[in-house]
């Protein structure tokens, strides 16, 4: 089979399309004929090699991938060959035209998705659903900014939210990915680029502020977002790319807080939680990944560079 494979950590070019033997579904393990990859920002620190999980040499990148079950091991009992499935991580790595997974990685991929979309389902709607149902307990009656509403994680988090009932205002950086935001759920957006717009976000809310804040970049925006929070106002912390000054005053006197965790620490009931809950949004289609751009898989060096650029419009996935 054709895979992605990295011999060293390095740059996007690291990324090399090789030959490599299908591997072959042990007890208890599935073989999925990989569609698509969805392309995150953390398979890129991966790569760099300065992420906090840190793979074996050589490995194959993705945790993200949606195909046809090709095989199952012994014992299996939740899927069967020709299954329509999406992984929530893999053994081998969803860059890759077959990705071998634990029989609990692998979920039913609904009819109405396809294989493109079910790319984009893992890391994008497990953070979103984690991020709002778990992190920030979120409420029909509260408002959420999506800091960051135009990628991956962020439109995934506009729909949740919309479904769920609460009053959404999400950023871009771009008219596409306004646009974007506006048409997934966001009531009102604005351009995180233009200077000044947190006061339109405070305005907008009548000077009360925003009770919950999905953060996307907390290098940059967390000093200013505890200025945004109403009295038990929380900001959820799920990007940063480096270090941030803030005043915790701004937060005792909001009896504030914030939150952050990585997917990868969640604990088995919340993770059947949030597959539960992201399958029937998928079903009853309050939940529709947006695929912005598709690519080769010989092109996953293109796709690590341009996932890192500004202009976001949804998911990058891999064709395998
Ligand atoms: P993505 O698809 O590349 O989207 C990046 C988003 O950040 C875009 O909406 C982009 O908007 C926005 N952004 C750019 N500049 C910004 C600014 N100054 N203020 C606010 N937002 C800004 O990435 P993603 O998959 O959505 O992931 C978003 C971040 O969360 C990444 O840093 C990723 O590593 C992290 N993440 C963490 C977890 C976790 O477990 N904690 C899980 C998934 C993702 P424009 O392009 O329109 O400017």
């Amino acid at each position: 089979m054709k895979a992605i494979r990295v011999h060293e950590f390095g740059g996007p070019e690291v990324l090399k399309l090789e030959e490599v033997p299908t591997p072959k579904p042990s007890a208890g393990e599935v073989l999925v004929r990989i569609h698509a990859a969805g392309v995150n920002p953390y398979d890129t620190y991966m790569r760099a090699g300065t992420y906090a999980l840190r793979p074996t040499l050589p490995y194959t990148p993705g945790s993200d991938g949606a195909g046809t079950v090709e095989a199952v091991g012994e014992g299996v009992k939740k899927v069967r060959r020709g299954d329509r499935v999406y992984t929530g991580r893999t053994l081998s790595g969803a860059y890759a035209e077959y990705a071998l997974a634990l029989e609990e990685q692998v979920h039913p991929l609904p009819a109405n998705i396809d294989f493109k979309q079910g790319a984009g389902i893992w890391v994008p709607y497990g953070t979103a659903y984690h991020a709002l149902h778990h992190s920030a307990n979120a409420h029909a009656s509260e408002t959420v900014l999506v800091h960051g509403a135009s990628g991956g994680v962020g439109i995934a988090a506009l729909q949740i939210a919309r479904a769920v009932g609460l009053k959404v205002l999400g950023t871009a950086g771009t008219p596409r990915g306004l646009e974007l935001a506006r048409r997934e759920g966001a009531h009102q957006v604005f351009d995180h680029r233009k200077p000044g717009y947190q006061e339109e976000i405070l305005q907008t809310t009548g000077n009360r502020g925003v009770d919950i804040i999905l953060e996307m970049l907390a290098n940059v925006n967390l000093s200013h977002d505890t200025k945004l929070l109403p009295n038990n106002g929380r900001v959820i912390v799920i990007g940063s790319r480096g270090e941030v000054t803030i005043n915790p005053r701004e937060l005792m006197g909001r009896r504030a807080s914030i939150r952050a965790f990585t997917l990868w620490g969640i604990t088995p009931s919340e993770e059947a939680d949030i597959h539960a809950g992201i399958f029937a949004g998928l079903e009853n289609g309050t939940l529709r990944p947006i695929v912005g751009k598709e690519l080769p898989l010989a092109e996953a060096a293109r796709a690590h560079k341009e996932i890192l650029e500004p202009g976001s419009a949804g998911k990058i996935v891999l064709i395998c």
